[in-house]
């Protein structure tokens, strides 16, 4: 019987599987769209809404927020400026990593720091970030107040409020402004989508 040699010190090559071939499969491609804007101004309500349309569409979405980041991953961070800082690096590096598998990733959190914003800018290959700033007058996002917490700042019992006792540092190369003290939601959801079919990252 003829011997059959069994090799020694094989190395498995594993097929490793691209970004290419995931967006191939999903049929679009993915990046993180990164809201900024001051409490009230739209950020939480544009990432859902655009995540519906995109889910109606069938695109493969997610929406990284407040909730499901400070509450899990982030839950051991405060608001200091170095804990802020921190907790928008980790939503950067779990954004990328989303974007790596090929999803749509939306954030909504006001990331008042330009600085921060450009971190998180950095960490992502050119074309995956994508900078959307819900823009809207101090007074009207005051006005709505959906979640009261401009009531309560005024009251002085949130310090270093965004906008009333802390600064918000507006975007000035954001890739897309969406005045939404000017057009409603699903307008503003329209603004959006285009920009990403006109860029080719959805058909
Ligand atoms: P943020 O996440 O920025 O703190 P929210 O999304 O929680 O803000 O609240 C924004 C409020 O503004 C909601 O009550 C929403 O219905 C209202 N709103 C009015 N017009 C728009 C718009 N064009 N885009 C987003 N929100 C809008």
């Amino acid at each position: 019987m003829a011997e059959t040699k069994k090799s020694t010190n094989t190395v498995w090559h594993a097929h490793t599987i691209t970004r290419d071939e995931r967006a191939e499969l999903k049929k679009h491609k993915s990046c993180l769209v990164w809201f900024t804007g001051l409490s009230g101004s739209g950020k939480s309500t544009l990432a859902n809404a655009l995540e519906d349309r995109l889910y109606q569409m069938g695109y493969h979405t997610y929406v990284l927020d407040g909730d499901n980041v400070r509450h899990g991953l982030n839950g051991d961070l405060g608001f200091s400026d170095e804990d802020r800082t921190e907790n928008i690096r980790r939503i950067a590096e779990v954004g990328k990593l989303m974007v790596d598998a090929g999803i749509l990733v939306m954030t909504a959190f006001i990331s008042p720091f330009k600085e921060d914003r450009q971190k998180a800018r950095d960490l992502l290959a050119e074309g995956d970030f994508i900078e959307v700033y819900a823009c809207a007058e101090l007074d009207v996002c005051e006005e709505r107040d959906p979640k009261g917490l401009y009531k309560k700042a005024r009251a002085g019992e949130i310090p270093e409020f965004t906008g009333i006792s802390s600064p918000y540092e507006a975007p000035e190369a954001a890739e897309i402004v969406v005045h939404t003290d000017q057009k409603d939601v699903p307008q503003s959801v329209d603004q959006i989508v285009e920009y990403l079919q006109q860029k080719g990252y959805i058909g």
